[in-house]
C-alpha cells in the first residue's frame, strides 16, 4: 500500500503516520520527492485495518499498489531516481557509459584501458575480477588482486568502478573496494545474493537474466530494494531466442517497458547481447534513441588477445568513435552523453 501525503504535510505528521503504521509491525519505506512524500507499506495490509489512516493529518490518499513488485514500481514512486556516484549522476539527463575490459587481467593494461575510456568520454570503468564462464577451463578471473587493480585506477583517474560479485561471501570485501556491485545474468534469480546486496548499502548494476521475463527482472530488483537498497541500476543485456546469429537477442523493447513500470535507472549492454564488435556501435546507437540512461561497453586495448570476450570488445580507436556518434543521438533525443 502506498500513502501519498498532501504537499504541505509537516514532518510531524510523517512521523505520526509512521509511528502508526510501526506499532503494528509493519516496515515502512519513505520516499521524498520534490513535490510530496509518499510513504509505501509492504506486507499484510489487514494489520493495519483498524487504523483510520485516510483521517490522519497531513494523508491525501492511501492506495494499493497492484503490481507484484512495490517498491521499484513508478507507483510507488513516479520520479525517476537518480544515483549519484563519486559524482556521476546516473538516470538524470545524462546519459552515462560505463566501459573497460571484460576481465581484469593486468595493472597496467587496466589503467592504459581507462585513460582511454576516459578520454572518449565514459564515465564509469568496468572490469570483471571474479569471472562467470561457461567452462571451468577458462580464465576465471585474478580474483581480489582485480579489484585492488580497479581501486588503483579509480585512484589514478578518479572513474568509480563497478565488478561483478558472484558469491554472497565476498560481499564485504565487494563493498570495501567497489563503486557499483554487478550482479551477473546468471545470477539474477540468486536470492541469496540479492538479499546480500540489498544490505550492503552499495549501488547494484543488475544485469537481466538470460531467459528471465520483464517482471521476473522486477522481482528480482524488489529483493534488494526490500532489503532497504533502491539504488538498482537495471541492465538489459540480451536473451535466449531461436536466433544463433547473435550470441543473445538484444530485447531493446524492455527499455521503454521497464521506464513505463519503474522508476529506476535502465542501461544496455550492447557487448554482451552482440557478441561481435562489429554489431555494437548500431545496437549502441539504437538503445540510447530508445531511451537507455546509460550504456556498459567492452573495450580492450588488444582484442585479439583478450582473456575473455575478445570478439566482442572494442578498440579505443573504435569506442572513441562510437562516443562521437552517441553525443548526436542523445542531443536528438533531448539528452546529453
Ligand atoms: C559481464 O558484464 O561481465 C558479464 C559476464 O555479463 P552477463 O552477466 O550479462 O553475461
Ligand atoms: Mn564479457
Amino acid at each position: 500500500m502506498i500513502i501519498v501525503l498532501k504537499r504541505d504535510a509537516t514532518q510531524d505528521d510523517i512521523d505520526h503516520v509512521v509511528e502508526k503504521i510501526k506499532v503494528t509491525g509493519l516496515a515502512v519505506h519513505i520516499s521524498k520527492g520534490k513535490e510530496r512524500t509518499i510513504i509505501g507499506v509492504i506486507g499484510d495490509e489487514a494489520l493495519l485495518s483498524s487504523i483510520p489512516l485516510e483521517a490522519l493529518p497531513g494523508v491525501e490518499n492511501v492506495m494499493p499498489i497492484l503490481k507484484p513488485y512495490k517498491l521499484v514500481s513508478r507507483e510507488f514512486r513516479k520520479e525517476n531516481t537518480v544515483i549519484e556516484v563519486r559524482g556521476v549522476r546516473i538516470g538524470d539527463a545524462e546519459v552515462q557509459v560505463i566501459a573497460g575490459p571484460c576481465s581484469v587481467e593486468s595493472r597496467d593494461s587496466l589503467i592504459e584501458c581507462a585513460r582511454q575510456v576516459q578520454a572518449s568520454g565514459a564515465r564509469i570503468l568496468r572490469g570483471g575480477a571474479f569471472k562467470p564462464r561457461t567452462s571451468p577451463y577458462d580464465f576465471q578471473g585474478l580474483g581480489v588482486d582485480g579489484l585492488k587493480f580497479l581501486s588503483e585506477a579509480r585512484k589514478a583517474t578518479g572513474m568509480p568502478i563497478v565488478s561483478e560479485l558472484m558469491d554472497p561471501r565476498d560481499t564485504e570485501t565487494f563493498a570495501e573496494y567497489v563503486d557499483i556491485i554487478q550482479i551477473g545474468a546468471r545470477n539474477m534469480q540468486n536470492f541469496r545474493l540479492l538479499t546480500e546486496v540489498g544490505k550492503a548499502k552499495k549501488p547494484v548494476l543488475l544485469k537481466r537474466g538470460l531467459s528471465a521475463t520483464i517482471k521476473e527482472f522486477l522481482m528480482s530488483a524488489e529483493y534488494i530494494a526490500a532489503q532497504g537498497n533502491s539504488r538498482i541500476i537495471l541492465c538489459e543485456r540480451g536473451i535466449r531466442t531461436f536466433e544463433t546469429s547473435t550470441r543473445n537477442t538484444l530485447d531493446l523493447s524492455a527499455v521503454p517497458v521497464l521506464k513505463e513500470e519503474t522508476h529506476l535507472p535502465v542501461f544496455v549492454d550492447p557487448s554482451h547481447s552482440a557478441g561481435r564488435w562489429a554489431l555494437v556501435a548500431p545496437l549502441a546507437r539504437a538503445a540510447v534513441a530508445v531511451g537507455a540512461d546509460g550504456l556498459m561497453i567492452e573495450v580492450h586495448p588488444d582484442p585479439e588477445n583478450a582473456l575473455c570476450d575478445g570478439a566482442q570488445s572494442l578498440k579505443p580507436s573504435k569506442f572513441a568513435a562510437l562516443m562521437d556518434e552517441l553525443r548526436k543521438v542523445a542531443a536528438a533525443v533531448g539528452r546529453s552523453c
